[in-house]
């Protein structure tokens, strides 16, 4: 199986198509960005530096320095004094900001997409993937957040007397900590919403993606955010990320359950509110009626986008044993085209792994898998020659429970194969999960979809298509349930669980008291005779 899988050149080719690009040395950053990048982290002069490698070849591309506790400390001074003039513009200014920011964004794709490619490793048509969610998330808050925020009108406890209004208020300072599979969009989008929503942000984006979250932070200075209101720190998670997340006003995290139970306890401990995104054990179905080409090939992005390392991809295939065997041929076919490369140009399918701990628990899935008498479809293999921590696309069936693979996520490109007699077991299959995250399910039928959907215990299921449908529509809630996490991202609760609700009750006239001279049992009765004639006119 090996040998059918197609290889690239691991030197870069460049890009006709890509003109605004100058051409780098292969696997290198311009050597002035990180200087210039590194004024834009709250860290000494004297700080300590970490080394910004690149999974292509293991090297070091960059050096950015390393904040202290006392700088993330220094950060949140300064959010918090810039955030109180930030709240008090108006959101169709803040928005604006965010306008302008999806057109930069747009304008210095190839630029971002490099960066993304080095830090991350993964395939240029992936690292796209992050700079249109970036660009939605934009556009989507930009245009509604005036409308999430709105102050809403109520029914008082007396109507017509007491007057109530919900306000939406910014919570303060929201500390984000990011993961390293998607450099671009997981480093900023989470900061976005809470920014329109008038507060002060401080970012720990991960070391692995250190460079393009300050480049992006960048272009959002550029866009026109006030200075402070966006504080970038680096350096470890357990230090400077816990440090970020224990001062927050709200904990925004994205990263392993393992990691989230740790983050949820130490924000519940300051009863302080926690929105975490974190692993999946995501399952495809494919039943009898699906178009089957539409499926496999959507399998294969949905399978190995960015080598697999991305929380919603599928790591399960549930297929109906009647179109198994003849959805396998159109999938695996298309797997062992796949072409795999180190490089910055468009056209390979996939990327490296991000580091050598990844291409650890990668081998030991499948080699555990293997040795337990799983058969391996296609892939299976380590691809040293093409960069230090490549792994071939990989499928493999006669997954079992006792398979550190069949409930563990792999969170690289392994998938296993599993076959149902119909819908019921599908759904079943798909719920035997401790994760809740996405899902996805192929069928000719939409509305039977939508039944089968509606059983699938995650936080989104698509319906003929495998991630990209539910995580772009930026008005419909994006998260976990079960072990994949708390709160939602995108939509009204993307943006409202930054804020805290107020309810502000004016009351007019005479205050709720009982009136002077009626005995407090005939006010009592015309209480309960003045709640009876509200249901009955159907006031809420
Ligand atoms: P991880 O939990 O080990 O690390 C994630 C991030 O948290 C890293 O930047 C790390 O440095 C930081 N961190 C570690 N300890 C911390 C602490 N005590 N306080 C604050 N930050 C800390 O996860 P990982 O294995 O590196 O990342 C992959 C995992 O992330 C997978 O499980 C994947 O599914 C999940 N993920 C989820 C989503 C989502 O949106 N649901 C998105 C991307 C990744």
């Amino acid at each position: 199986m090996t040998d059918q899988l197609q290889t690239t050149a691991t030197t870069e080719i460049p890009d006709p198509a890509d003109e605004h690009r100058p051409s780098p040395a292969p696997h290198t950053v311009d050597p002035t960005l990180p200087g210039r990048l590194a004024h834009r982290v709250r860290a000494g002069a004297q700080a300590q530096t970490f080394d910004c490698l690149t999974p292509f070849t293991g090297g070091v591309i960059a050096k950015l320095p390393v904040s202290t506790i006392t700088d993330v400390e220094r950060a949140y001074d300064a959010a918090r004094a810039a955030q109180t003039g930030w709240a008090a513009r108006s959101v169709a200014d803040r928005a604006r900001v965010l306008l302008r920011y999806h057109d930069l964004i747009l304008r210095h794709r190839d630029e971002l997409l490099d960066l993304i490619q080095l830090e991350s490793g993964k395939a240029r048509k992936h690292a796209f993937e992050e700079v249109l969610d970036v660009a939605g998330v934009c556009r989507h808050y930009a245009r509604k957040a005036e409308g999430y925020l709105r102050p809403q009108k109520h029914l008082g406890a007396i109507p017509v007397l007491t007057q109530s209004t919900e306000l939406h208020q910014p919570r303060g300072v929201i500390g984000v900590v990011g993961p390293w599979n998607y450099p671009l969009s997981m480093s900023i989008t989470d900061a976005l919403p809470a920014l329109i929503a008038g507060n002060a942000v401080v970012l720990r984006p991960d070391e692995k993606a250190s460079l393009t979250a300050l480049r992006a932070v960048e272009l959002l200075d550029q866009a026109g955010l006030p200075q402070d209101v966006l504080q970038v720190v680096l350096g470890p998670g357990q230090t400077v990320g816990e440090a970020v997340l224990d001062r927050a006003d709200y904990v925004m995290y994205t990263g392993s359950t393992t990691t989230g139970r740790k983050v949820a306890q130490r924000a519940a401990a300051r009863l302080v509110g926690a929105s975490l995104e974190l692993g999946g054990k995501n399952a495809l179905y494919v039943a009898e009626d699906a178009n089957l080409k539409n499926a496999a090939e959507s399998a294969v992005r949905s399978c190995f986008s960015s080598a697999g390392q991305l929380c919603i991809s599928i790591e399960r295939l549930i297929l109906h044993e009647r179109i198994a065997d003849e959805f396998l041929e159109h999938f695996l076919t298309r797997v062992r085209k796949m072409t795999l490369g180190a490089d910055l140009s468009w056209g390979v399918d996939m990327g490296s792994l991000i580091s050598p701990a990844q291409l650890e628990r990668v081998t030991q899935h499948v080699e555990d898998a293997r040795a337990k008498g799983a058969t391996v479809l296609a892939g299976g293999h380590p691809r040293p020659e093409l960069g230090p921590y490549f792994y071939e696309p990989t499928v493999l069936e006669g997954v079992t429970s006792g398979m550190d693979c069949r409930m563990g996520e792999t969170f690289g490109p392994v998938v296993s194969v599993y076959r149902v007699s119909g819908d019921e077991e599908a759904i079943a299959l798909a719920n035997d999960t401790n994760y809740g995250l996405n899902g996805s399910v192929w069928t000719k039928d939409t509305r039977r979809g939508r039944r089968i959907a509606e059983r699938i215990r995650c936080g989104t299921v698509n319906v003929n298509e495998g991630y990209i449908a539910a995580w772009g529509s930026n008005g419909s809630p994006m998260g976990g349930m079960g072990e994949s996490g708390l709160g939602r991202r995108h939509g009204a609760e993307g943006i409202l669980k930054y804020t805290e609700t107020q309810n502000i009750s004016v009351q007019r006239g005479t205050p709720f008291k009982i009136p002077p001279g009626v005995p407090e049992k005939v006010w009592a009765r015309s209480m309960a005779t003045g709640m009876r004639m509200m249901k009955g006119i159907r006031l809420p």
